[in-house]
């Protein structure tokens, strides 16, 4: 399943998108230490499966809380959540 967390405003679409079927068979967690602005956790789903998830309260600060690792020229290929991140399970929709 694809997860989405975020919000939109005026200014654009602001998703983190997880899958999380890749996060149930994940061990490593990468995605925890990975992210300089903690926007991660790991919860149950309904299934009784570990997945990452965006935690409540960077869900609707997701521009702000990245804007460090989107610098708006010279742009990594890969943020570090999606290198942290081994089993490429992390979008981002801006
Ligand atoms: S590292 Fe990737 S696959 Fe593992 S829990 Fe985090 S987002 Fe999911
Ligand atoms: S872009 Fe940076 S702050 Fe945003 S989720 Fe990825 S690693 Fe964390």
């Amino acid at each position: 399943m694809i997860a989405n967390h975020g919000y939109k405003d005026g200014s654009g679409e602001y998703y983190i998108s997880l899958d999380t079927d890749k996060c149930s068979l994940c061990e490593e967690h990468g995605c925890l230490d990975g992210c300089p602005g903690q926007v991660f956790e790991i919860e149950f789903d309904d299934w009784d499966e570990e997945v990452a998830t965006v935690r409540t309260g960077a869900r609707n600060k997701l521009k702000q809380i990245c804007a460090a690792c989107k610098p708006v020229s010279g742009r990594p290929p890969r943020l570090p959540c999606q290198l942290a991140c081994v089993a490429d399970a992390i979008s981002h929709s801006w």
